[in-house]
Parts: structure tokens; C-alpha cells; sequence
């Protein structure tokens, strides 16, 4: 038994379009459709054949789906939301797949008074963009966090956490700021740290953009891949989730002071028990099948 027959996708990006593909694949029988902004994704999204119906309006997307989720940056969902509120029915269930929460969840309730929303983020994702980046296993062995009101409908919930878990997606139920506080230091600081890195390699002058790239391997190239993620996605993650980057931003602030003091004393027990502490939380995230096990990420080295 499927959990929704009719599901309008708002937002045919990475996410959006994975979630499309998924659905065609894991559940046939449910019709899909939805709407993009960009009436250049609308085309593409026509052209591979990504939906069933595509719609020029958002409004026109839900008219008669059982559930809707919003895939637009974060910043985009409020008045998303406040397009849909007269088209969508009663008894639609309303999602989204924001990278933070609890901005999102106030937001959605203000502009769909009434109406069932069960917020949710899936831990998946590439650096990529667009219609064209998605595909249908981005979901498989991933957390998809739901992240409902106290007074949320148990089986709307519950509705919601099997059509993930169809996708192929781990349910984790949790409150919508510890949500935001804990992604705020796996995702968020990692990411400005990577774009601060990156940042300050390109703005070097005694050392060429030439060099930053030819020596890359050398550690740089990974803080690449994740500081070439999308800019406007990112733009709104950190001003959506702002208090809770903020504080994570304060502890690790402390710990690099704690580690240019040791590098200055020559303090080498310091860096050497951390490095180690580090080794093993590597170690855990291949153990729980987080990440590949291949060494350097699986890369060729012939
Ligand atoms: P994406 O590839 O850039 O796709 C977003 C799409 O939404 C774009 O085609 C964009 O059009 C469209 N859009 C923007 N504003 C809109 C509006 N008002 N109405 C309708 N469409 C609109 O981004 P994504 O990576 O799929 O991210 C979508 C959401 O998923 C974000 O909330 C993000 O936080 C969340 N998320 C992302 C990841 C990840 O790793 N990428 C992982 C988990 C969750 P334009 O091209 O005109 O902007």
C-alpha cells in the first residue's frame, strides 16, 4: 500500500529532481507533478520526461495532490508556501526538504493555517545543481530527518516517514532546533569552512592561483567539492539557521585558538592526541556505511 497516490513537486533542482526520478522508480504508480521558477528548468524537466504534468504556475502544480513538497532554497519557501495556500487540497499533506528547520516549520505554519505540514530534511546531496544533477539512489542509505510539531497527526507522520523510507532513506524523528543545532556543526560549519579555505587560498598574493590548483592534492581539492555546493542554497542555510551556526562558529573559534597555541608552544602531544581522536570518527562514519571506504575517496591513482 502506497502512501500517496499524488505527489506535486515544487522545486525540480538536485533534490527535487531526485526525489522525481525516485518516485518513477520505487513507486510507478503515483502521478507526479510540479512547477519551477526558472521557466528554463520547466523546459528541461519536459524534455527528460521528469513528471507527468508540469505546471506553469505553483498553484496549478497542487491542485489535486495528497502530498506537496517544496524543494526551493530555503529562503524561498515562505512565499512558495503563501502561492500554493488557495489551490492546495484540505487534505494535501505539506513537506519540504530545507536544510534547516525551525525558520521553515514557523514559516509554513504561518502561510498554511490548517493545513497538515510534516517538515523533513533528507542528509543527502552533491555539490551539483539543477534538474540534471539529480538520480533516483541519492536517497539509499541516507538519514531523511522529519522533523514534525509536538501536535503534528501521528499517521500524517507516519504517512510521510514510509514514502521516504520507499525512496530508501533512514527515519530519524527529531525536534526542529536540536535538528538545526545539529546540522549546524555535521554540514553548516564544515561548509563555511570550506568556502572560508577556499576563499583565502584565491585571495593569496604570494602564492599563484597556478600553484593553489597544481598542489591541490595535497588537501586542498577536498574542501573544493564542498565549496563549489550551490551558492544561493547556501546564502539562505546560514541566514535561516543563524543562531545555531553562530554558536558552533564560537566553539570551534576557541578550539583553533586552543591549536595555534599548541603549534606555537610546540605543543606536540596536543595535536597529536586530537589528530587521533579525528582518525577514529573517520573510522565510525565507514563503519555505519556514511561514506566510502576506498582509500582517498576512491579515486585512480595509476
Ligand atoms: P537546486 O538544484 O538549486 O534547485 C532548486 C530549484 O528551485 C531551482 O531550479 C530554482 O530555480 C527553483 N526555485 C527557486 N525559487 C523558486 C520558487 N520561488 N518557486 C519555484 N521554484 C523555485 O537546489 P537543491 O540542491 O535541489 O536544493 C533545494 C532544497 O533542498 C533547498 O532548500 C536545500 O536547502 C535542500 N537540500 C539540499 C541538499 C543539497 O545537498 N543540495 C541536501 C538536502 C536538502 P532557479 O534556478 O531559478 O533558482
Amino acid at each position: 500500500m502506497l502512501p500517496f497516490a499524488r505527489v506535486a513537486i515544487i522545486g525540480l533542482g538536485l533534490i527535487g529532481s531526485s526525489i522525481a526520478r525516485a518516485v518513477r522508480q520505487e513507486m510507478p504508480t503515483v502521478r507526479l507533478s510540479g512547477h519551477d521558477a526558472d521557466p528554463a528548468v520547466r523546459a528541461r524537466a519536459t524534455a527528460i520526461d521528469l513528471l507527468h504534468d508540469i505546471a506553469d504556475t505553483p498553484g496549478a502544480a497542487v491542485l489535486d495532490a495528497d502530498l506537496v513538497i517544496l524543494c526551493v532554497p530555503v529562503g524561498a519557501m515562505a512565499s512558495v508556501a503563501e502561492q500554493i495556500a488557495a489551490d492546495l487540497p484540505a487534505d494535501a499533506i505539506v513537506s519540504d526538504v530545507g536544510s534547516s528547520k525551525a525558520g521553515i516549520a514557523a514559516a509554513l505554519a504561518a502561510a498554511l493555517p490548517g493545513q497538515t505540514v510534516v517538515p523533513a530534511h533528507p542528509v543527502a546531496g552533491t555539490e551539483n545543481s539543477g534538474p540534471d544533477a539529480g538520480f533516483a539512489t541519492l536517497f539509499h542509505g541516507r538519514w531523511c530527518i522529519l522533523t514534525p510539531a509536538g501536535d503534528a497527526d501521528p499517521a500524517a507522520v507516519m504517512r510521510v516517514s514510509t514514502f521516504w523510507e520507499k525512496l530508501g532513506a533512514d527515519i530519524e524523528i527529531m525536534d526542529a532546533r536540536h535538528h538545526d543545532l545539529v546540522l549546524a556543526v555535521t554540514s553548516h560549519l564544515p561548509h563555511l569552512i570550506a568556502y572560508t579555505i577556499v576563499g583565502t587560498a584565491s585571495d593569496l598574493e604570494e602564492v599563484t592561483q597556478g600553484e593553489v590548483i597544481k598542489y591541490s592534492a595535497g588537501g586542498f581539492r577536498d574542501f573544493t567539492r564542498i565549496a563549489a555546493s550551490d551558492p544561493t542554497m547556501w546564502r539562505d542555510v546560514f541566514l535561516s539557521n543563524k543562531e545555531a551556526v553562530l554558536e558552533m562558529l564560537q566553539r570551534f573559534s576557541e578550539d583553533l585558538t586552543a591549536l595555534q597555541r599548541a603549534i606555537r608552544w610546540g605543543d606536540g602531544d596536543a595535536l597529536f592526541d586530537l589528530f587521533t581522536r579525528t582518525r577514529a570518527i573517520r573510522r565510525s562514519i565507514i563503519e555505519q556505511g556514511q561514506d566510502d571506504a576506498r582509500t582517498d575517496f576512491g579515486r585512480s591513482h595509476d
